[in-house]
Order: C-alpha cells, then sequence, then structure tokens
C-alpha cells in the first residue's frame, strides 16, 4: 500500500509498504476513509523537530475508518464497524492511569508517532484506541473527532458556564472549536483574538461573537470587557501573559496550547493577589464520546474548520498550507488509495 512516511527530521516521503497483517488478539486492522493533519505533524517535519517521530513510522493520528479485520480476541467487533481513534491509548495499568489521568500515561504507543498512523489505507491498532461513531457523520467530519475530544477536555477544565464571558487566543482550528463550543455552552461575549484574516472569519462562522487582530485587541479590550474576561484560553502556546491580561479578578486560564521552547515572563503576584486559576490541558480525558455525540447531532456546524481535503499525493501541499496559515484544517482522503 501506498504511505505517508517519516524518514528524518524534515523528510515526509510517500512510500509502498505491505500491507499489515498477523494481527495480535488486541488489535483491529482499519481501512481508513479520511485523516487530517495536525499542527503537531508539521511540528514533527520541522529542523529542529518541535516534537520527536520514530523514523519509518506511518504518520497520521486524527483518521476514521472500517474496521476490516480483527485480532482472535476481538470476536465482539463487528467487520465493517465504523470506528474514530484514539491515536494516544493508555495502558490502565500504570500509575497516572489508576489515578484517573490516561492523558498522562506512562505507557503511551502514539499512534502516528510511534507506531503506524493513518496516512495509509490500512492500519492496525489496539481495539482499546477506537470509538465507534456512525455512518451518517462525514468523512471529514469525523477525522476532527480527536482535535474536538481534546477541546472537549478543555472546556471541562474551564468550567465554563452560561453568561460567562470568554477570550481564545488562537484562531486555528482548535481555537474555532472553542468558539463553537464556548458559544454553544452560551458564553457572552465568546471572542477570538487571532492575526489571520481569513482564520477570524471562520471563528466568526463557528459562533464566535467577535473575532479581532491582536492589536485591535489591545486598543478595544477595555472597552469590550472592562473588568476581564471569565475564561481565558491559550491556543497558541506561548501566549500566558496575555492570557493573565485579559482574565477577570477569580477568572480561569486554560492553557491548551503547545510549545516546548516557549518561557513566559509573568508577575505571579497577579494570580495570587486576583484569584486567578490556572489549568493544563492536556491531550483527551475521557472526551471521546462527548466529542462524537457532538459531530453525530451535528450542532454546533463545524463544518468551517475543514478548509481543505486532498489526496494522499498532495499531502506536502497539505503541510504547506498549514504552514503558511491559509488552511485551518487539512484532511486526506484515503479512499481509493493503493
Ligand atoms: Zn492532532
Ligand atoms: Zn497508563
Amino acid at each position: 500500500m501506498k504511505a505517508a512516511v517519516f524518514r528524518s527530521p524534515g523528510v515526509l516521503e510517500i512510500a509502498e509498504r505491505p500491507d499489515p497483517t498477523e494481527l495480535s488478539a488486541d488489535e483491529l486492522l482499519i481501512e481508513v476513509e479520511c485523516c487530517g493533519l495536525c499542527g503537531s505533524d508539521v511540528h514533527a517535519l520541522a529542523v529542529p523537530p518541535g516534537h520527536p517521530t520514530a523514523p519509518d513510522v506511518v504518520m497520521g493520528h486524527e483518521f476514521v475508518g472500517h474496521v476490516v479485520d480483527r485480532g482472535a480476541g476481538m470476536d465482539a467487533v463487528d467487520i465493517g464497524a465504523r470506528v474514530v481513534v484514539d491515536p494516544d491509548p493508555s495502558c490502565g495499568a500504570c500509575r497516572n492511569c489508576q489515578r484517573g489521568m490516561p492523558s498522562a500515561c506512562l505507557n503511551v504507543r502514539a499512534i502516528g508517532v510511534v507506531r503506524d498512523g493513518g496516512l495509509a489505507r490500512l492500519c492496525r491498532l489496539p481495539a482499546r484506541a477506537t470509538f465507534a461513531i456512525a455512518e451518517e457523520v462525514s468523512a471529514s467530519m469525523a477525522a476532527i473527532a480527536e482535535p474536538l475530544a481534546c477541546v472537549v477536555h478543555g472546556v471541562e477544565r474551564s468550567s465554563l458556564k452560561p453568561g460567562d464571558s470568554a477570550v481564545i487566543f488562537g484562531g486555528g482550528s482548535i481555537g474555532c472549536m472553542f468558539a463553537a463550543l464556548f458559544h454553544a455552552a452560551g458564553a457572552y461575549p465568546t471572542v477570538v483574538v487571532e492575526p489571520a484574516a481569513r482564520r477570524r472569519e471562520i471563528a466568526l462562522q463557528c459562533g464566535a461573537d467577535d473575532a479581532f487582530s491582536p492589536e485591535a485587541w489591545d486598543r478595544g479590550r477595555d472597552g469590550l470587557l472592562p473588568f476581564g474576561a471569565d475564561v481565558v484560553v491559550d491556543a497558541v502556546g506561548s501566549l500566558f501573559p496575555q492570557t493573565l491580561a485579559a482574565v477577570a479578578t477569580g477568572g480561569r486560564v486554560v492553557l491548551i496550547g503547545m510549545n516546548s521552547t516557549a518561557r513566559a515572563e509573568i508577575a505571579q503576584n497577579d494570580i495570587t493577589r486576583r484569584g486567578v486559576s490556572i489549568f493544563g490541558s492536556y491531550i483527551t480525558n475521557f472526551t471521546f464520546p462527548t466529542a462524537i455525540r457532538l459531530l453525530e447531532r451535528g450542532t454546533p456546524d463545524l463544518s468551517p474548520i475543514v478548509t481543505h481535503r486532498l489526496t494522499l499525493d498532495e499531502v506536502h501541499s497539505g503541510l504547506d498550507l498549514l504552514r503558511s496559515g491559509e488552511a485551518l484544517k487539512v484532511v486526506i482522503d484515503l479512499t481509493g488509495t493503493g
């Protein structure tokens, strides 16, 4: 089969791979329909890489497909079942899993990072990494189940209530999903701060009440939210000081964007004196079922987030579209791929 294979930092190759065979007892074989490209794929392909990927691994960790074969212990799973994938299946047995923090599992073998992922027609993976999803959900929408489950986790961390005001820094796919879910949860206003005009437009389509460039936000924020926002999200990964400037006394800050090299200078006393709560939110936390319910219901409408649908041969252009900021979410259609 044809696959997008990570060779070395900066090098992703479309290569021939043997079809996976010999499933372990706990594994399923998935025929992939659609696989999203992620900001973390762009980081993994940067030189030097923003986070490590194993050489010769098939990339792709945001995907949907159908079960076409199952290991000896997986009789309960129907052949033909449609599933989305948690690319970070937790072991259930380590100290962090047993304390209810699967996102911090000590034994994760991330799919599309250290074991083969979804940028190929077929992918074998542990059955516990899969969640059923209805056929009615389009393949490109089903492919965003994983990032949506991350955002559902972040929304839970924020404890946002109807009537709370919210500011989201970053209008990429994660920021726009926050805008949609905060709006649906009754936040007012929901504000997105994002430099790219096209992304601001999509944030508004997703349910944001306002979208500002960073400069316009600095000028306008005191008029709009003189006491600050109840909930502030950093969906970029390096804007902790900006979130503290935007949050109200007693408010909550959720840090979900990831940038391992960012170092912030903050006045710690601002947090102490104003009773601000800071929450880190990393990947998912039993939030796939909620994300899938949202996609199956189709409300809020998240379709503006998928801006490009390409073939496997076009994966490099897809990554370039993400690098340039022109795309929000790019999905790769694997149906009909050799
Ligand atoms: Zn991702
Ligand atoms: Zn574990």
